[in-house]
């Protein structure tokens, strides 16, 4: 049972069945398992959108969050043509989206 100190993670498998939790970056280089992550993290994933509209954007959070993260996050958009990036020079060629991502 946990406590009311407990935060409790939810626990996910992707379709390789590789077990995360959530609130964890996936700490491999699956592409399951990072979809499932920038799904289930939607306001991480729409900050990670803020940033890349900024001027470097995709330096930005290459240097702050990992190359990992910054080249499955623009594989997780262009995945789900949510965001159109340039692949070769990084850059955003469509508006940000505003819905929410459910
Ligand atoms: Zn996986």
């Amino acid at each position: 049972m946990p406590n009311e100190t407990t935060i409790e993670h939810q626990r996910y498998s992707c379709k390789q069945g590789h077990e995360q939790k959530t609130g964890d970056i996936p700490n491999n280089h699956c592409d399951d398992c990072w979809n499932v992550f920038y799904w289930s993290h939607a306001e991480f994933t729409k900050a990670l959108d803020a940033v890349m509209f900024e001027p470097n954007g995709a330096e930005i959070i290459e240097a702050v969050k990992g190359k990992k993260t910054l080249e499955q996050y623009l594989r997780f958009r262009a995945t789900h043509e949510l965001i159109k990036v340039d692949t070769e020079h990084h850059e955003p060629v469509t508006e940000p989206i505003t819905e929410e991502i459910s």
